[in-house]
């Protein structure tokens, strides 16, 4: 494709027809506005990222495609889909990032980001796995109405119980549409569409759905997170909406706060003075040997590796053994909130911040929240010959049920 014809379907053809006369890898944006760019990418690529070290490298590059999609860029896009590629982002993740636009901001601005992101990957070389859909015309509206139910409540699980038939349309079509047919497919996990939902939404500067969807990322994402997630679309749409959204962040804190105060297992992130530490991201990678939710954080890669680990109120991890020939185990130092420590056969220990808990290699035991209150420990990995984790059985809700 000539430049010129690529610029035309970017729809910036007349405003830069001067330029059609430049070579295809000199086409970056701005090229001709120089003092622009500067300050572009000073305030995109160094001052924002500088202000917003919990937004994860991955999770700001998704958040600028869909920005970018949202706003309708095509040049700025283009060069980004390249930068998230370089950056080793699956393509995957690129279309489904683009494809989470279509339910927020439609399909015309989905699909142009569509052809522009094809465009670039077809220049790249880089191969898609076409297969990511996973719901069919029968199972939508129920897998849709349990990511629903997962982010915003049990109610949308039941509310489409009946089918088709029992709801409204617009519940239906959201249920069966926008979560459905979206949120259940492969290539980006449930808790990143949401997050990115909350980037398009403030994009677009809808507000009562806005917050509605910041209310879900508070469920599953501090608001100091959340704060800098917004901050990442700043560049994108400008500062009158990003202080329409941090507004709102505020108001929605301060009411998932209220409600906490009611019920004390609700599973609201605890606030910005609970810990000296933060509460990290979700355990993703762990979440199969735990039973709710648990955050992490390694506040330590080198000599002795330390993970700052955070638990919901009733999260516990499975029994485990840390095993070793030699040395091996694990310190527990329990940061904020209430907990609790068993080794297999004896009476589970109240953990409370200050307490250290010393688990020799080879013991089975577990570790955890109280089932009321959340609760953050360092896990401190003892250096030993051999050393290796074997995960066992969850600990079973009625034993855990008998503690208080
Ligand atoms: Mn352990």
């Amino acid at each position: 494709m000539k430049p010129g014809t690529m610029m035309t379907m970017l729809g910036i053809g007349a405003a830069l027809a001067a330029c059609d006369c430049r070579p295809q890898d000199d086409a970056r944006a701005l090229s001709q506005d120089k003092e622009l760019r500067a300050v572009m990418d000073n305030f995109t690529r160094n001052e924002v990222p500088a202000a917003t070290p919990l937004v994860e490298k991955r999770e700001v590059e998704l958040i600028r495609l869909v920005s970018l999609t949202t706003q309708q860029s095509g040049a700025l896009l283009r060069e980004e889909v390249a930068t998230a590629l370089a950056q080793g982002l699956e393509p995957e993740a690129i279309l489904e990032a683009i494809y989470q636009c279509a339910p927020y901001a439609g399909f015309p601005r989905t699909a142009d980001a569509v052809e522009i992101a094809r465009g670039v990957f077809k220049a790249k070389n880089a191969k898609v796995d076409e297969n990511r859909g996973t719901v069919t015309a029968q199972s939508r509206l129920e897998a849709g109405a349990d990511a629903q139910g997962t982010l915003f409540g049990q109610t949308f699980r039941d509310m489409a119980k009946n089918g088709k038939e029992g709801m409204p349309t617009v519940n239906y079509f959201l249920a069966s549409n926008c979560f459905g047919d979206y949120y259940t497919r492969k290539g980006l996990d449930l808790n990143t569409r949401e997050l990115l939902t909350m980037a398009i939404l403030v994009n677009l500067g809808t507000e009562p759905q806005l917050k509605a969807h910041i209310g879900a990322n508070l469920k599953i994402r501090t608001a100091e997170y959340v704060e800098q997630a917004i901050y990442n679309c700043l560049p994108y749409c400008g500062y009158p909406r990003t202080l329409n959204a941090l507004r709102l962040l505020e108001e929605a804190a301060a009411e998932t706060k209220a409600d906490a105060k009611g019920s004390p297992a609700a599973k609201t992130m605890p606030g910005k003075d609970w810990s000296a530490f933060p509460v990290g991201r979700p355990n993703d990678a762990y979440a199969r040997y735990f039973t709710g939710r648990s955050y992490l954080d390694m506040i330590s890669r080198e000599q002795v590796g330390i993970g700052n680990v955070t638990f919901e109120p009733g999260c516990r991890n499975n029994w485990h053994v840390h095993h070793a020939k030699k040395g091996g185990g694990q310190i527990l130092v329990a940061t904020a909130g209430r907990g609790y420590y068993q080794e297999w056969g004896r009476p589970a220990r109240e953990l409370k911040p200050g307490d250290v808990v010393n688990i020799p290699a080879g013991v089975k035991h577990w570790h955890g929240a109280a089932p009321d209150s959340w609760f953050q420990h360092l896990a401190i990995e003892v250096p030993g010959e051999g050393a290796s984790n074997e995960w066992l059985e969850p600990v079973g809700d009625e034993e855990y049920g008998r503690l208080k």
